[in-house]
């Protein structure tokens, strides 16, 4: 397997620290709104790594953490005048909440806020090693001439940094332009958490640390997150775990998701220019959403707009309508003389390929369609006998495992398929009015019939 690695800007062998333990940590939602289908596309991304790597037979730890203390969140509670701590935590259950209904069941989740005791000893080892210093009244801040590989990740430098002084680490006190807050003392009306050095709340990149440190410890395999946290956050985050520990690297494989971009422009928060996955959840089944996510390579940008969305809308459709076909397949135990030639060791073989490149997901995804396509015509010709189709059912399945974006096989109700039954004997005694009939008894009930060459095919509306 090759991942591409931000670090060394090279596709390199995947060779995880400890045999087949991979230890992963992406960074996660600051909970002060919904989160919106640019978010969810590094979540689900981040979703099918771990997924496949479990497929691939590695024991996968992953942790995303959720940023429960910051400015924006203090802004945004005090504006509606609430409790920032009570209102990060709302926001917090609606992401999970929506994560769920997304499909999005590989991470395990950790506060920010239930971290501190962890951040505290951060802090005070950045201290103690002369990494950090004190503005009073202000807060701890990191000293970036204490670490020359600073901007090692992003090929930038503290010098560069406009966007470094950025959520709390604009201060005329600091001594280098790009030194950023690791504590910040307690101000009016803020959360704030008892600490030796002055009481207060951690600043903006020190919870990842803290909490990877606790979970991993100081060295680990995978940090994933978007590309707009190269720089500053994930540089910082170098920067504070290596001067902690003074080992490198800190982390082995950094992978960074593009943008997914709402009409030339980065979805975000900040500008308004975005759609909710909690309201496109009522528009879209979740399947159809993660194909979408799912429809680029991880790096390059994705484009958000109705026709995209409807053209997944379609895709997902043929899906259903293909597993339909196998089913029926499948239950009338369909015989044949004559095999088509389709090979599903090879489309295999393809599939691993493709996720072993880099997490290649539209190529991988691409054999779904190439194994409903080709089957498809034998379907048509009735080329495809039951224990074909029910190998290529096992193996979407199972490869669904790691995508979900096969739609779940729900069961016919009882009354639907006697009603189907009821209908075909109408019709084969040619009781064409009664036949018609029961059709419009079943459309009635939400299922539609279709006649195939196979027999009827029930399929919910
Ligand atoms: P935030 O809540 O803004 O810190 O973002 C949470 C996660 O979503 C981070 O990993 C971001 O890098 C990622 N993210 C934010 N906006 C986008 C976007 N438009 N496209 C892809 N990922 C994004």
């Amino acid at each position: 397997m090759e991942i591409y690695n931000t670090l060394t800007r090279k596709k390199e062998p995947f060779e995880p620290r400890k045999d087949k333990k991979v230890q992963m940590f992406v960074c996660g939602p600051t909970v002060y709104d919904y989160v919106h289908i640019g978010n969810a596309r590094t979540f689900v991304f981040f979703d099918v790594v771990a997924k496949y790597l479990k497929h691939r037979g590695y024991d996968v730890e992953y942790i995303q953490n959720i940023t429960d203390i910051d400015n924006k969140i203090i802004e945004q509670a005090q504006k509606e005048g609430a409790d920032p701590l009570e209102y990060a935590k709302k926001y917090s259950e609606i992401f999970k909440e929506d994560m769920k209904a997304l499909g999005v069941t590989s991470p395990e989740y950790k506060n920010a806020t239930d971290h501190i005791p962890e951040v505290i000893k951060q802090v005070q080892t950045l201290l103690d090693k002369d990494n950090a210093y004190v503005i009073e009244g202000d807060g701890i801040y990191f000293d970036l001439s204490t670490f020359p590989d600073y901007g090692k990740l992003s090929g930038r430098t503290a010098g560069m940094a406009d966007d470094a002084v950025s959520r709390i680490d604009d201060s005329d006190k600091k001594r280098n332009r790009g030194d950023f807050s690791i504590w910040k003392f307690s101000q009016e009306g803020d959360p704030s958490w008892p600490a030796p050095f002055g009481d207060g709340r951690p600043g903006w990149h020190i919870e990842d640390t803290a909490i990877t440190e606790k979970y991993f410890g100081p060295q680990y395999d995978i940090h994933g997150g978007g590309q707009d946290l190269i720089f500053p956050h994930h540089e910082a985050e170098i920067a504070q775990q290596e001067s902690a520990s003074r080992l490198k690297p800190f982390v082995k494989y950094w992978m960074h998701v593009g943008f997914l971009v709402n009409k030339d422009q980065k979805m975000s928060k900040s500008t308004g220019n975005f759609e909710t996955v909690n309201e496109l959840l009522k528009k879209y089944p979740k399947e159809v959403l993660r194909f979408y996510l799912l429809s680029a390579h991880h790096q390059s940008p994705l484009e958000f707009n109705e026709e995209i969305m409807e053209a997944s809308k379609q895709g997902i459709k043929k899906v259903k309508t293909w597993l339909g076909y196998i089913d029926l397949i499948i239950t009338k135990n369909f015989k044949i003389e004559k095999e088509g030639q389709f090979r599903l060791d090879i489309l295999g073989e393809h599939f691993e390929k493709a996720m072993a490149d880099d997490f290649n997901t539209p190529s991988a995804i691409s054999m779904f369609f190439s194994l409903i396509n080709e089957s498809n015509k034998d379907i048509q010709n009735q080329l495809l006998d039951a224990s074909k189709a029910k190998d290529m059912k096992d193996w979407v399945i199972e490869k669904n495992k790691i995508f979900g974006i096969v739609p779940e096989i729900i069961e016919i109700p009882k009354n639907i398929t006697n009603l189907t039954d009821q209908r075909e004997s109408a019709r084969k005694d040619g009781k064409w009015d009664e036949s018609d009939k029961i059709r419009a008894q079943i459309e009635k009930m939400g299922f539609g019939v279709e006649d195939t060459i196979y027999g009827p095919l029930i399929v919910k509306k």
